[in-house]
C-alpha cells in the first residue's frame, strides 16, 4: 500500500475526538487542552533489534548469542509497546495522557502489513486510556522498523510530580514487581496511569519516576535530581517470577530485579507520615496494584543495598546488563 493510502486508511479508522478539532489529514493538529494552559509532552523512539525483535528478523546478531531465544514480538505488540512506554512517562509525572502522534519508518518489504499490525496493537490501548490519535508521519526505508510516538497530556488535578522532590527521611515505595521483563512483561504491561493519578490524589508525592532503565538506575535519577542518597532494602524488593526462573549464580534474581529494566513500574517518595497512608492504601482496593515500601532516603549521597543480615553494598558496585542494547 502506498504511504498516502495508508494515512487515508488511518484517517478513516480514527474516530473523531472532541479534544482534537483538527486531527489527521491537515498540516498540523489542533488540540483542545486543559484550562490551566499547561501541556505535558513526552516522546520515545523504539527500534527493532533494540526494543523488540519481530518474527522473521535474522537474530541474534554477533555478540548477542545469549539473547538467541528471546520471544519475538508481533507487530501488534510492538505498536502497543510504543504507545505504552509513552503513557508510562505521562504516568511518571502524575499526568493524564490526551493525544498521541505516531511516526514510523517502515522497512520497504512488508511495510504495509507491518503498519496495519502496529495500528491494530496501539489503537485499542489509545482507546482504553481515552488518548486521541491526532497525527503522525509515515516513511519507508531500507532499514528495520522504527516507531516514534509523542504523547501530549495534562497535569493531573494536583499538578505534575517531578523526580526532584525526595527529601532526607522520605520513604521509597514501588508499584508492582521487578526483573525478567524480557520474557513477556515489556510487551504486555499496562502503563500505571490510573495508579499514578490515584496516588497523587490520595497522598502527597514528593518525587515520582517510572522504571524503564532498571530499578537501580531510575532510582539513581531520583537521587541525582533530588540531591539525596538512598538505602534499598534487598529483601523487600518485589521480584517478578520470570526473574527467578532465569536467575543464575552470577546473576541472581535480585540482580535481575535491580537491573533488567523495562519494568515500567513507578517509584515514589513520600514522608514517613504519608508512608503510613500508602501502606493502608496497599491493603485497600483504591490502588489496583501492589505497593511495597522498599527503601528510605537520606542526606548522605550514597546509594546502597541493605541485606537482612546487616550487610550493605554500594549500588554502583553491582553490575548489570540491559535488555537488548547496552544502553
Ligand atoms: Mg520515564
Amino acid at each position: 500500500m502506498h504511504e498516502f493510502a495508508w494515512i487515508a486508511d488511518l484517517r478513516r479508522r480514527t474516530p473523531p475526538h472532541p479534544r482534537v478539532p483538527i486531527g489527521i489529514g491537515d498540516d498540523a493538529a489542533l488540540l483542545d487542552l486543559s484550562a490551566t494552559g499547561h501541556a505535558l509532552v513526552t516522546t520515545d523512539m523504539l527500534m527493532e533489534g533494540v526494543d523488540f525483535v519481530l518474527p522473521g528478523t535474522p537474530w541474534p546478531p554477533p555478540g548477542r548469542e545469549h539473547l538467541a531465544d528471546i520471544r519475538r514480538a508481533t507487530p501488534e505488540e510492538a505498536g502497543r509497546k510504543a504507545l505504552a512506554v509513552n503513557l508510562s512517562d505521562i504516568a511518571a509525572m502524575a499526568g493524564i495522557p490526551r493525544a498521541a502522534f505516531v511516526s514510523v519508518a517502515l522497512p520497504r518489504t512488508g511495510g504495509a502489513e507491518l503498519a496495519q499490525g502496529l495500528w491494530a496493537g496501539l489503537a485499542p490501548l489509545a482507546e482504553e486510556f481515552d488518548v486521541a490519535l491526532a497525527g503522525g508521519d509515515t516513511n519507508s526505508w531500507d532499514g528495520p522498523l522504527v516507531i516514534s510516538i509523542t504523547v501530549v497530556g495534562e497535569p493531573g488535578p494536583r499538578g505534575a510530580v517531578r523526580r526532584n522532590g525526595a527529601r532526607p527521611g522520605d520513604v521509597l515505595f514501588a508499584t508492582g514487581e521487578f526483573g525478567g521483563s524480557l520474557v513477556d512483561w515489556h510487551l504486555t504491561f499496562t502503563p500505571r496511569v490510573r495508579e499514578a493519578l490515584a496516588l497523587a490524589e490520595l497522598c502527597d508525592l514528593h518525587a515520582l519516576i517510572d522504571t524503564s532503565d532498571g530499578l537501580a538506575r531510575d532510582l539513581g535519577h531520583i537521587c541525582d535530581e533530588s540531591g539525596v542518597g538512598v538505602k534499598l532494602f534487598a529483601d523487600r524488593i518485589p521480584i517478578r517470577p520470570a526473574a527467578r526462573t532465569g536467575a543464575s549464580s552470577d546473576r541472581t534474581s535480585l540482580d535481575r530485579a535491580l537491573g533488567d529494566g523495562e519494568d515500567f513500574e513507578l517509584l515514589f517518595a513520600v514522608t514517613a507520615v504519608e508512608a503510613e497512608k500508602v501502606e493502608a492504601l496497599s491493603q485497600s482496593d483504591k490502588i489496583p496494584c501492589r505497593l511495597t515500601r522498599i527503601g528510605g532516603f537520606h542526606e548522605n549521597p550514597a546509594r546502597s543495598l541493605v541485606f537482612v543480615d546487616g550487610r550493605e553494598v554500594l549500588l554502583e558496585n553491582r553490575g548489570w546488563e540491559h535488555f537488548l542494547s547496552d544502553r
